[in-house]
């Protein structure tokens, strides 16, 4: 099958784009050591996870479910495969873990990372005993973005991460001895979407206001948003950050970004529905901004589309729209060469990461099938969804 013979709507992954990305990555790993892990809450397709772990350490996950996927389709294929040497690891990060999952957790995970002094006096001696490597997310309180407040976990009011006076008051009430015996490393995640200078500006808070510390430690975690597999990321100032904190402290260092993975390795395929005037030329997709696409509006931010430009760049403008009774399933305004008609296929870029994961089934939308693209150009459609993925997580 060819792209242009798949149902609509469908994200397809190109395994060729997604390769290419991970040979960035692999890269960053073989001329400094770090070990780069997957932010499965970005991308899950894990019909790709093998071709994940052929060049990346692991996953990390936000949760039991995502751990599990990690351990039932990375961890345990790639182990098979492989049969003994290398290991692949399961991460895991929550603001708070359930006493429910935690036995589950502890057989899955590898690493697991805590939010503060609470959650490792409660979990920790148990992690211990599991053999588990222990982790606290800092929150070094330094901001490097501007625009998306909702994505700097910095911002003041953060749940997330131990600040520098909570790190201390907790050394003082807990005991500080106790509470080293059971920490392995120290995990931030701060950045979104940024390049290597935002990363040493936040390397340079964390030793101020945490360097006492990082001796006594194993390793050191610098969470995900490194969007490394962008054209012109700076790949040596992120190499001389990760030597930095491995030649100072004799620290490990793990990387773990979701977006740089899959960035630009995907695509959403849509067909034109239907066209209207109204002040304006509209067209409606078979595809929802809100169901399928929803960081399109809560970011927000406008799609690629192949073969189209801005508005009045091109001869044809049109705004276009999802099915769903929404006012505002908009993805947004762009021009093409020729009219529009039903029936036309439009390619959205970009939509590998935060789409699949992200997706849902408002005003009974369904969901679009996945596919993905090999490097001979075929395309294998892994997964299409019904009503029944509708019904069945209702009641
Ligand atoms: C979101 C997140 C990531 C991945 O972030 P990207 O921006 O997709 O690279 C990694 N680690 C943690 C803890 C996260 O919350």
């Amino acid at each position: 099958m060819f792209l242009s013979e798949l149902p609509t709507p469908c994200y397809v992954v190109d395994e060729a784009l997604l390769e290419k990305n991970l040979k960035v990555l692999q890269g960053v790993m073989e001329s400094t050591g770090a070990r780069i892990l997957l932010a499965q809450k970005a991308f899950s397709m894990y019909r790709v996870y093998p071709l994940i772990g052929t060049y990346l350490c692991g996953a990390v996950a936000s949760g039991l479910y995502e751990a599990r996927l990690c351990a039932e389709e990375l961890v345990r294929p790639m182990m098979e495969r492989e049969r003994g040497g290398r290991h692949w690891e399961n991460h895991i990060f929550s603001p708070a873990y359930r006493d429910n999952d935690f036995e589950e957790i502890l057989q899955v995970c590898d690493h697991i990372v805590f939010n503060s002094w609470r959650q490792v006096e409660k979990f920790g001696e148990r992690a211990r005993a599991a053999g588990r490597n222990i982790g606290l997310r800092i929150n070094p309180e330094c901001s490097t973005q501007e625009g998306h407040a909702i994505y700097d976990p910095c911002a003041p009011g953060s749940r997330l991460g131990v600040t520098k006076e909570n790190f201390e008051k907790g050394l003082k009430e807990h005991g500080g001895e106790w509470l080293f015996s059971l920490l392995d490393g120290l995990h931030f995640h701060t950045l979104c979407e940024q390049d290597a200078d935002a990363l040493e500006r936040t390397l340079d808070v964390v030793e101020e206001k945490f360097g006492m510390y990082l001796s006594k430690l194993k390793w050191i975690n610098f969470g995900g948003g490194h969007h490394i597999t962008r054209e012109g990321y700076d790949i040596p100032k992120l190499e001389r950050c990760i030597r930095r904190m491995q030649q100072k402290y004799g620290l490990s260092v793990y990387l773990e970004p979701g977006e740089a993975v899959a960035l630009n390795a995907g695509f959403l395929v849509t067909t034109v529905l239907e066209t209207l005037h109204n002040g304006m030329e509209i067209a409606i997709l078979d595809t929802s901004a809100a169901c399928h696409m929803p960081d399109v509006l809560e970011m927000p931010y406008r799609p690629p589309l192949q073969g189209s430009a801005q508005p009045g760049e091109k001869l044809y403008t049109y705004r276009l729209g999802g099915p769903t009774c929404l006012a505002g399933d908009v993805i947004g305004d762009y021009s093409f060469d020729t009219p529009l008609k039903e029936g036309d296929r439009l390619i959205f870029e970009d939509m590998a990461i935060y789409s699949m994961v992200k997706n849902n089934t408002f005003n009974g939308m369904p969901l679009p099938s996945i596919a993905l693209q090999k490097k001979n150009g075929a395309c294998e459609l892994v997964k299409q969804f019904g009503y029944s993925d509708f019904k069945e997580r209702l009641a």
